[in-house]
């Protein structure tokens, strides 16, 4: 059973979770919602475990620059669960 989404995509786009929380200069800086192609480790512990997202999971994938490129991948399941945490909505 794929997850559903409880918000829609803009939601997800407009509030960056990550935005506020830099004390590092990236530059080149994206993100988006993609359906992944292959398993990653999603980067939220949201959830309290770590946790793997299967392929054909639609994620929030943000990438950027920083001494090298960096990507990272956090699941949906997470973004939710962290919205309602912190009733950003
Ligand atoms: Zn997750």
């Amino acid at each position: 059973m794929p997850y559903i989404q409880k918000h829609k995509d803009a939601v997800y786009l407009d509030i960056n979770p990550f935005s506020g929380d830099r004390d590092v200069d990236i530059s080149h800086y994206k993100c988006k919602l993609v359906t992944t192609r292959k398993e990653h480790v999603c980067c939220g512990n949201y959830l309290k475990t770590q946790h793997n997202i299967p392929s054909g999971t639609k994620v929030f994938f943000e990438k950027a620059f920083l001494d090298g490129p960096v990507s990272s991948y956090f699941c949906l399941k997470c973004y939710d669960k962290y919205l309602e945490d912190n009733e950003v909505l």
